[in-house]
C-alpha cells in the first residue's frame, strides 16, 4: 500500500465538499460474495443465460434455481466488511454525500449509508412480471419456484437488472445528478466494464471531480481518467482512509 497516496486522498475527502462514493463488485469481496468476472469469478462456474431477461422469461424456474443458489442462499449469512462501514461513517460525517452502487447485495445499506443509488437493482426486493407490484423478499415463498405474485398469481422477478434489461430511470438519474455535483470521487472494487453504469466516473471528471481510485488491479479508469490510483484491497486502504479521518 502507497502511504503517501493514501494521505492525499484522505486529505482530498476531507477538505471535498460533496464527495460521493462508486463501488462495485470488489468491495464486497471480502464479506464473500465473488466477483462476477476474472479469477474466481462467477462467471467461470456459472452460465450468464441465467441472468438474460429473455431467458428468464422462456425459463423462470430454471433461472429462479440459480438466482437462489448464488444469491438468495449465500447472502442470508453475509455482512457488510470495513469499506461498507466506513463508507457509512464518511456519510454520517459529512465526507461523502451519497453511495452509487453496481451491487445488488444490499449491504451499503446494511452498514448504515442513507443515500444509496442501486444502479442494478437490489436482490432485496421482487417485482411481479404481471402487475409490476414489489415485494420484500422476506414475503416471497422460496420452497416453490419461481415464486409467484400475491395480488395476480404472476411470476415474481428479483428486482435486480438482467442483461438486455435498462436500468432503473430513478437510480440513473440520481447518479447522474450526484456525479455532475461531486467534487471528488471515491472509486472502489470495479473494472469499469458495464455500460451504462461506467459512465458514471467519467461524469464526475467532466465536471471537474477528482477521482481517487481503489482496486487489487487496473480497471479501464486507471489510467485513463482515475487521479489517484491506490492498489490494493478495499479493506486495508479504507481501514487506512478511515483511521486518517478518525472514523
Ligand atoms: P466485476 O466483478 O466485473 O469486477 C470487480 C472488480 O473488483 C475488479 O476490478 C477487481 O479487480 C476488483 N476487486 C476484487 N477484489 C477486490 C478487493 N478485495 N478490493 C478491491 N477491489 C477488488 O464487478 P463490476 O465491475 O462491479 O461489474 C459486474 C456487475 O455484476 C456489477 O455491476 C454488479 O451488478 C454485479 N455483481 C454484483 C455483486 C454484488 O452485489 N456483490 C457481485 C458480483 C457481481
Ligand atoms: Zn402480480
Amino acid at each position: 500500500m502507497d502511504r503517501s497516496k493514501i494521505k492525499r486522498a484522505a486529505e482530498l475527502i476531507r477538505t471535498s465538499k460533496y464527495g460521493v462514493a462508486f463501488t462495485g463488485a470488489g468491495i464486497s469481496v471480502e464479506s464473500g460474495i465473488p466477483t462476477f468476472r476474472g479469477d474466481g469469478g462467477l462467471w467461470s462456474s456459472v452460465d450468464p443465460n441465467y441472468f438474460e431477461i429473455e431467458y428468464f422469461k422462456k425459463k423462470p424456474f430454471q433461472s429462479w434455481q440459480k438466482i437462489k443458489e448464488i444469491f438468495y442462499d449465500k447472502f442470508v449469512d453475509v455482512q457488510p466488511n470495513i469499506s461498507h462501514k466506513i463508507l457509512s461513517a464518511m456519510g454520517n460525517r459529512g465526507f461523502i454525500e451519497s453511495v452509487i452502487t453496481q451491487n445488488i447485495d444490499h449491504l451499503h445499506q446494511v452498514a448504515g449509508s442513507k443515500f444509496v443509488y442501486e444502479l442494478h437493482g437490489t436482490y432485496k426486493q421482487l417485482v411481479c412480471t404481471e402487475c409490476s407490484t414489489e415485494f420484500d423478499m422476506s414475503f416471497a415463498d422460496m420452497s416453490f419456484l419461481p415464486p409467484t405474485c400475491y395480488v395476480c398469481k404472476g411470476v415474481l422477478k428479483p428486482d435486480i437488472v438482467f442483461f438486455n434489461e435498462p436500468i432503473p430511470k430513478f437510480a440513473l438519474s440520481r447518479s447522474i445528478a450526484e456525479a455532475d455535483k461531486s467534487d471528488v470521487m471515491l472509486i472502489i472494487g470495479t473494472n469499469a466494464e458495464v455500460y451504462p453504469a461506467n459512465t458514471i466516473p467519467v461524469k464526475a471528471k467532466d465536471s471537474g471531480a477528482t477521482l481517487i481510485e481503489i482496486n487489487i488491479n487496473k480497471s479501464g479508469y486507471s489510467d485513463t481518467i482515475t487521479d489517484i490510483f491506490i492498489e490494493g484491497k478495499a479493506s486495508e486502504v479504507m481501514e487506512e482512509i478511515g483511521r486518517l479521518l478518525y472514523l
